[in-house]
């Protein structure tokens, strides 16, 4: 299959997502049995899997749906990244952030800091795709959904340059260009 100028190729087929994502569900519904959770999903990538998954979580639980916001600082300290779009106060919460993939883990590190500083009971993390360097570099992902290596990978809520985000099966490429960082992802 080709989006723009990439050759994919199938990775995980829609069949396999659905049985990951009731696995996932039962789990949550077992570990959040006598809670009830704030779930945060991370725009754009998480809409397709957040929406599976909590048709299937039967817990009572909370949605509330944020974005990263990121710009150049000011000051020396280059990126920073921030979450917005939330309007409810998480004080005393127990909190899963929902995410499509977790590469280097380094955004998510900020954002559990960030909401931590908000004074929130608990806060863990449900990722469809973790990715070798956040297991490398021990991100706490208590929830990984398919552990995959370093190849990039559309569909099922992922993108490449804004394309492919509807398919229901995740494809993935091995392109040196795009690993390499040269394409907006
Ligand atoms: P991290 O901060 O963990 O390095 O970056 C995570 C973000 O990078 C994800 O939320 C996603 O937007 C993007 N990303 C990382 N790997 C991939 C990939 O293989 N495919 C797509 N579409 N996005 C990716």
């Amino acid at each position: 299959m080709k989006i723009k100028e990439l050759e994919f190729e199938k990775f995980i087929s829609e069949d396999e997502i659905k049985q990951k994502v009731t696995l996932l569900a039962e789990t949550i519904d077992h570990d959040y049995a006598a809670k009830t959770p704030v779930f945060l999903p991370i725009l754009n990538g998480s809409f397709m899997f957040s929406a599976d998954l909590l048709k299937q979580v039967s817990i009572p639980c909370r949605v509330s749906f944020v974005k990263i916001s990121s710009y150049v600082g000011t000051v020396s300290s280059g990126q920073i990244k921030t979450l917005i779009g939330l309007e409810e106060s998480l004080f005393n919460q127990d909190i899963i952030i929902v995410e499509d993939i977790i590469d280097t883990g380094l955004t998510l590190q900020k954002i559990i800091e960030e909401l931590k500083s908000l004074g929130t009971k608990s806060v863990e993390v449900i990722s469809l795709l973790r990715k070798k360097p956040a297991r490398d570099k021990k991100i706490p992902v208590k929830y990984p959904g398919f552990d995959i290596g370093t190849e990039f990978v559309v569909g099922y809520g992922l993108d490449y340059d804004g394309l492919g985000r509807n398919l229901k099966d995740i494809y993935r490429t091995d392109s040196e260009d795009i690993l390499n960082g040269n394409p907006e992802v």
